[in-house]
Order: C-alpha cells, then structure tokens, then sequence
C-alpha cells in the first residue's frame, strides 16, 4: 500500500466505495488522515461496513465541513451531464476535488528514493482503445526483461493498493478518461497516448472535453518522455504541442500503417513490420506477422506504443522482440483459446460494440464469426464492408435475427446459443480459417457480462477440441 501524503491529522471525504474507494480510505488512514466514508448506494456501504469501515452521511449539510479534500470515485460525475450533489456542494464550499490517481502520485515518491541507484518510474497509458493491452504488454516486457515493474490503475489493482516501488522498479498504470480527468496530480516519466475515438461524450461534455481529458496527463506534470499515436489529429496536434520541432525525441510518434516521416523518434507498424526510425535512420525492425498474442492492425498499433515506451526506458529490441512473442494477450481480447487442424479459435468477447468488432474482423483472412447478444443503436449496419472476411457468419442471442437481416446474402446460420454456434462453426471450418468471437453487441440477455460469455467460448472451444 502506499500511504497518502499531506494529510495528516485531516479529514478526508471519500465517495464512491467501490475497489478503488475502500483501498483509498486504508492509504490515507495509513497516512495519518481521517477518512469520512460515503457511497449513494445502500449495498456498497453494506459492504464497507461489513470490511469493518464506518462511514459519515455526505449528503447532510454540514457533513464537508471542516473537510481538507474531497476524493472520488471514476464512475461518479463531478461536471457533466450533471455533478454528484456531494461533489457540486464541495466545489461550493471551495473543497479541492480529487482522485485516487492524484492521490498516487503526490505519494508515491519519498526521500528514500534520492537514495536509490536508479530511482522507481511511472509508466501511464491512456487512450480510447488498447490501454488494457498496451499497458499489460509494456508490463510483460519488463517482466521479461527483468525489471521489477507492478501494473495497477484501471487494470489490476488500484493504484494505492501496489507495493512501495523499490530501487529500479517502473510502476505501469492505465488510466481512463475519467481518472486523468479530476486528478490534481499527474506526473508520470512516460505517457502513453494510444489513440482517439468517439467515447463517454456525456460524461465530458463532447469530444473536446473527452480529448482534453486525456491530454492532462502530458500538459499537467510535462512527462520526460511522450508516446504518442499520430493516426488521428488529436494525436498529431498533441505531439506537436510537446515538442519543440519534428526533431525532437522527447516525443515517440507511434503510428499503424504509415511512416511519420522527418520526425525525431518514431516507431510504426506497416504491412506486419514494426520499424524503429531515430535521427533519420532505422534503428530495427520487427516482424509481427508471426506474433500470436497481438493479431491484427489494431494489435500492431499497441505493440508499437509498447516497444516504444519500453525503448525509451533502454530495454533492447531483440529483448522486445522476445517479449512480443511470449505475450499471451489479455482475455477476451483477440486471445488465441485453442487450435484444431489448422483452425484458430479466438476469443474476442469484449468487442461488445461495431468499432472494436470492426477491428477483430479486420485482423484474420478467413472467419467464420459468432456475433449477437444485446444489439446497440444501428446493429450491424455499420459493418457490411468489413464483411469480405467472414466465410459465414453464426448468429446468438437476442439480435440473433435482426443481425441476419442486416448481412444480405453473406452466407449465415442462426444458432441462437453459443453451444450450437461453436460446434456449428467449429463442424464446418476449414484449415486456415479463424473461429471469432466478436459479438458487436453487449451481452447482458444470455450472461450477466463480457467476460462470462468470453469463458463460456472458451470453455465450449476447449472440450471441442479435448484440451
Ligand atoms: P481498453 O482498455 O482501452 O478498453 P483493450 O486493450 O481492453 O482496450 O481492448 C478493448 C477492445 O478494443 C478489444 O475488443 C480490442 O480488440 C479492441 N482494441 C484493442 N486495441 C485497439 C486499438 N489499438 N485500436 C482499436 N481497437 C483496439
């Protein structure tokens, strides 16, 4: 745990006990604060309760005052479309508003660390998509390379929660929208910027606030190094912001399927290569064709945001390399579950909408693709000219037909349940053919999530094929 520093013998509000509100209230205990606990709903303070903490009313009226800081919970609105009326009432009383992830970085670094020979480093990637993978995979690399490095943030455990880093150790966060976007303290030495697209618009107010959000992690504490994806024009407008030129190797530009040409640092991926270029010259190149854990343009984006911040911590690209190849991939994404006479079985159940199915679609030639469940605004529709790859499609779950509908003549079959439509697909592919999930659709009419219906594939896939 890492106790929270500056608030010693304060009191400190705390809304929103859920993983990471629990493990905020025991750091700033064990800072010496006095945490003042709330959450709105009457199971989660059940549950605070029952883990032995007690909790203080926030909504009464006198309940912030004499209150040092008030910290929150992600899901838990402070602007848009409406602010909690806990944290409206704090920003009224002039009480500073924080996070967990603020908290983690005014307290993570102490005396102790001028001690050290290589002092501990703080690795934080944002993004619209990747972050889970691009964070794990950095992660993995160092493992591999054999540093000591702990993951936390939106993955894993929360950021209060890791061990104090030790001598040499890097720190690996993911961090959403919503965290960058109330910390008050944001100062890790690499920032990761994957990449930009249309999300969470109504907690930030549009795409602007949505950008602007994720930009604070490199215009508030000015990292030492900036990785940035270039594909869309935020990206490109960010890195330029940063740098003082094109030559300037402060900023990494990271891009999938072009060369940003001229610039002082980059690392891109084209045609299933990912090539390091440095002060006009390439420094290596990669093959990422062979890579099972990272299929697809999508995938060869976050490698390269990978290698790149790996690289600006001096790991070498042969060592990069290796690591790339042992990355089994996280769960439910584009994982690779099984393999039977040359067909692939693939598991990619958190595409739970048309963007991120587009992306697995577009990583595999030949697919027979399991797709339905709770269908979103527009179905499918917008898929149609992605479809040139699916052999045949088999359709589950409560979109099941609408889905049909919407493909046209593409070859397909309705199977309503995932049973029938990994045994139908599995009976009638071929070899070199990829069995998908990539469901385009949430989940909730046949699992209570994403990642029950992923383990439900795999657990059909697996006795399929008697692993
Ligand atoms: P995040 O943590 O940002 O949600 P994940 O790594 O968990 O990202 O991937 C979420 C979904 O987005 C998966 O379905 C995956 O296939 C897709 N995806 C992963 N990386 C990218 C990327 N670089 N660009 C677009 N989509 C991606």
């Amino acid at each position: 745990m890492i106790p929270v520093k500056g608030y010693k013998g304060a009191k400190v509000a705390v809304l929103g006990l859920g993983r990471s509100g629990l493990a905020t209230a025991a750091a700033l205990r064990a800072g010496g604060a006095e945490p003042l606990l709330w959450d709105d709903s009457p199971e989660a303070r059940a549950k605070a309760e029952a883990e032995g903490f007690t909790l203080t009313d926030l909504t009464r009226n006198a309940a912030l005052e004499g209150v040092a800081c008030l910290v929150t919970s992600p899901g838990i609105p402070h602007l848009y479309p409406s602010p909690n009326p806990i944290i409206a009432r704090a920003l009224e009383l002039g009480i500073p508003v924080d996070n967990d992830i603020g908290l983690f970085f005014q307290s993570a670094a102490g005396p102790e660390w001028d001690e050290m020979e290589t002092p501990p480093k703080v690795v934080a990637v944002t993004g619209s998509n990747g972050k889970s993978t691009t964070t794990a995979l950095i992660h993995h690399i160092l493992q591999v390379a054999g540093k000591p490095t702990q993951m936390a943030g939106n993955i894993g455990k929360g950021v209060l929660s890791i061990d104090p880093p030790q001598d040499g150790e890097v720190v690996v966060l993911e961090l959403s929208s919503y965290q960058t976007d109330l910390a008050r303290a944001l100062t890790p030495d690499v920032a990761v910027f994957t990449n930009l697209s249309p999300d969470h618009l109504d907690r930030h107010g549009g795409m602007g606030g949505y950008f602007a959000a994720k930009a604070r992690l490199f215009t508030l504490g000015g990292p030492d190094r900036a990785v940035v994806g270039v594909d869309e024009v935020e990206g490109r407008y960010l890195a330029g912001a940063l740098a003082q030129g094109a030559g300037d190797d402060r900023v990494i530009r990271v891009s999938s399927g072009q060369k940003p040409e001229g610039f002082g640092w980059s690392v891109f991926a084209r045609k299933g290569f990912l090539a390091e270029w440095r002060k006009g010259r390439q420094v290596a190149s990669i093959d990422l064709r062979e890579v099972k854990g990272l299929p697809g343009a999508h995938n060869h984006q976050n490698a390269c945001a990978a290698y790149a911040a790996c690289r600006s911590l001096g790991v070498a690209p042969k060592l990069i390399e290796g690591a790339l190849h042992s990355f089994a991939g996280l769960p439910h994404r584009s994982q690779l579950v099984g393999e039977r006479g040359g067909v692939r079985f693939v598991n990619d159940s958190k595409a739970t909408n048309v963007d991120s199915a587009a992306k697995a679609l577009q990583a595999f030639p030949k697919i027979r693709w399991i797709a339905g469940g709770l269908g979103k605004d527009g179905g499918i529709a917008a898929l149609k000219p992605l479809l040139g790859s699916v052999v045949k499609a088999y359709f589950i779950g409560h979109s099941a037909r609408d889905f049909a509908l919407q493909v046209g003549d593409l070859p397909h079959e309705i199977c309503e349940t995932m049973d029938r439509a990994v045994a139908r697909a599995a009976e009638e592919a071929q070899a070199g053919e990829v069995v998908l999930l990539a469901p385009a659709a949430a989940s909730f009419d046949q699992y209570p999530n994403f990642e029950k219906r992923g383990e439900d594939f795999t657990a059909r896939v697996k006795a399929l094929i008697g692993e």
